[in-house]
């Protein structure tokens, strides 16, 4: 399989764009002639610069309102077809992207369309140039690659072909499976982009909503699984036109792109749909829980944080044999609290202070999900080991901080017993129930959430589901989740959109994106508040308002409203069951436990996010947010 990306797809002049295509991997480039006409170089120069990238130009495009039209136009639009030809010989690419007319001036008729191809093939012909024609999905005669096909059949050269764009395909609704009967010879290039399913004008669409294969809606596999079974083994193009990504960083963008083909080859392959030569790697991994977090804090913080994890029922249960490194659990739930100046945990705390800078997943096979995540251009993070260390393979995650494989095949299983020293030093501490994570919220600015959604679901076996609004009384919040069918992994993802949101000022003040909380799952929420006021630990006060509204919402029962109230406890009910939570108080700048009991509900809370937020928000030092 080879990949290739258009220019137009991310930030940057021309040599930015190529550097950083060139560093994510691929195969090739398509050259979007207005990433070519604003750069100083001569197009001799621009096809060298490719190619001491290691990059071969897949296409140039586009060519646009070429067939069909009336004399004088027709001339002119082969007259500007043959500069366009001198300018690919000299840049050295043979193949040009020709998109279906938009013109009014357009006559229509599949047969004078073939006509104009046929003699446009004759003219590349001479020149050892190939024309590519793609159906717009604006297209004025032709937005349906059938009709686009007709013509090139119809054309019936050997420099003539079609060019799927799977955007343009699918926003339409066009059946997939009539490509299969498309001759793999007659395909000259795939191009692909996916987005979100959003109600609007095409055009509009397409130009600023295009984003990479799986982090969109539409059903890109099912196009690609009908491009396979052609036989076509050529290069899969990325064509994306997204004004996020135009803003974004071209490494960051390039690196999700190629991610993006990778992880669909892959089903692909497994589908085993066809003939592309791909890439195999381990099945997506399985995860069965959340094994630990990490944070890491100075000396100085350390008796605050132990403190409050003692008053939220953890119990100190082990020393590093090695490091100044500790263990606290209950439940199913270990955090583990790291104040070793060296190493990384030393350097990320230097860098974003204190915070939860590293989690552990449960997988099925440690080794595989690391191979997994390193063959989808995941960044592989090592660090020396002293004796009696285990390696715990892990990859660079949300905000640089880490995310670690464990499994139970391995000495991974028993890392607590390995690693460490039993601890017990808290004889008379009360657990307060807690009994596992039930999910763990990372926040980051809205412009990296694909890049983590498409991380997340194409190393794991897990979904993402639709986005949720947040509403913070400061502006939006985007929230997506990514969550597997045992809901043994649950990843909240936050995209703060400005810096004056409680999840924007997280970021803006810690440096990066990160773990903002943790939710904490009990079976008996009333008797884990309880057992919390007990030890001393004062949770979230919840406007009495709320309370109102919510009685009303619900039609509850005033009694159970009130030990709700009582507890700043706040409610929710979906089809499925009810959920319960509750909070603590914000530490630092912005990072809160949360409690959750769920019967079977699905959801996060997100109607009541507004009212926490705002209780959240009254807790920050007075020098935190701007006053609403
Ligand atoms: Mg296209
Ligand atoms: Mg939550």
């Amino acid at each position: 399989m080879k990949t290739s990306i258009a220019t137009v797809s991310i930030s940057g002049d021309l040599k930015e764009k190529l550097q950083a295509i060139a560093k994510a991997g691929f195969d090739g480039v398509e050259i979007f002639e207005n990433d070519f006409l604003a750069f100083d170089e001569s197009p001799r120069q621009v096809g060298q610069m490719v190619r001491d990238h290691g990059l071969e130009i897949t296409l140039f495009q586009p060519f646009r309102d070429f067939e069909g039209m009336p004399e004088p136009l027709r001339s002119r639009t082969f007259d500007r077809a043959e500069r366009k030809f001198d300018l690919m010989q000299e840049m050295g690419t043979d193949l040009v992207l020709v998109c279906s007319n938009v013109s009014s001036a357009a006559l229509g008729g599949i047969d004078r369309a073939a006509a104009d191809f046929f003699e446009l093939g004759e003219r590349a012909a001479k020149r050892g140039l190939r024309v590519g024609y793609e159906a717009l999905a604006w297209g004025r005669h032709i937005h349906d690659h059938r009709d686009a096909w007709e013509i090139v059949r119809r054309a019936d050269h050997p420099n003539i072909g079609l060019i799927l764009d799977s955007f343009h395909t699918l926003s339409r609704k066009i059946d997939v499976n009539s490509i299969r009967s498309i001759p793999k010879e007659k395909i000259f290039i795939i191009q692909l982009a996916d987005a979100p399913l959003i109600d609007m004008d095409l055009l509009y669409w397409s130009r600023h909503f295009r984003n990479m294969p799986g982090e969109g809606d539409l059903p890109v596999l099912d196009f690609m699984n009908a491009v396979a079974a052609t036989g076509y083994d050529g290069y899969l193009s990325l064509e994306i036109f997204n004004d996020q990504f135009r803003g974004g960083s071209p490494t960051a963008i390039a690196v999700d792109g190629r991610r993006s083909l990778l992880y669909l080859g892959d089903q692909v392959r497994r589908a085993k749909s066809g003939s592309l030569t791909l890439p195999s790697m381990p099945a997506r991994a399985a995860v069965d829980g959340i094994a630990f977090v990490e944070f890491t804090v100075d000396e100085a913080e350390t008796s605050v944080l132990s403190d409050r994890l003692g008053a939220l029922g953890f119990r100190h249960v082990g020393r590093h044999k090695t490091k100044r490194v500790d263990v606290f659990r209950q439940g199913d739930i270990n955090l583990v609290v790291n104040t070793d100046p060296d190493g990384f945990a030393g350097a990320s705390y230097a860098l974003h202070g204190q915070s939860a800078y590293a989690m552990g997943l449960w997988v099925d096979d440690a080794e595989a999900a690391i191979a997994r995540a390193v063959a989808l251009g995941a960044e592989r993070f090592e660090q020396p080991l002293n004796p009696g260390e285990i390696e715990m393979p892990a990859v660079r995650g949300v905000g640089g901080g880490i995310l670690y494989f464990l499994d139970r095949r391995s000495a991974l299983a028993r890392i607590w017993e390995i690693e460490f020293d039993p601890v017990n030093d808290d004889a008379d501490l009360q657990p307060v129930g807690l009994t596992g994570i039930d999910h763990v919220a990372q926040t980051m600015k809205y412009e990296e959430l694909l890049t983590w959604l498409l991380f997340y679901t194409a190393i794991l076996d897990a979904h993402k589901t639709p986005m949720v609004d947040i509403i913070d009384p400061a502006g939006v919040v985007r929230s997506q989740v990514v969550e597997n069918a045992s809901g043994r992994l649950r990843i909240t993802l936050n995209g703060a959109e400005n810096r004056n949101t409680l999840a924007g000022h997280f970021i803006a003040e810690t440096f990066g994106s990160g773990i903002q909380h943790l939710a904490f799952a009990t079976d008996d929420i009333f008797a884990t508040a309880a057992a919390l006021s007990a030890n001393g630990f004062a949770t979230l006060t919840i406007s009495p308002n709320y309370y109102d509204d919510l009685e009303a919402r619900f039609g509850l029962d005033p009694a159970f409203t009130d030990r709700l109230k009582a507890h700043n406890i706040l409610y929710d009910r979906d089809d499925h069951g009810e959920y319960f939570q509750l909070y603590s108080p914000t530490y630092g700048e912005g990072f809160f436990f949360e409690i959750v009991q769920r019967s079977g509900y699905r959801g996060y809370g997100a109607a009541n996010a507004i009212f926490r937020i705002a209780a959240l928000r009254r807790h920050l030092r007075p020098i935190g947010l701007p006053k609403l």
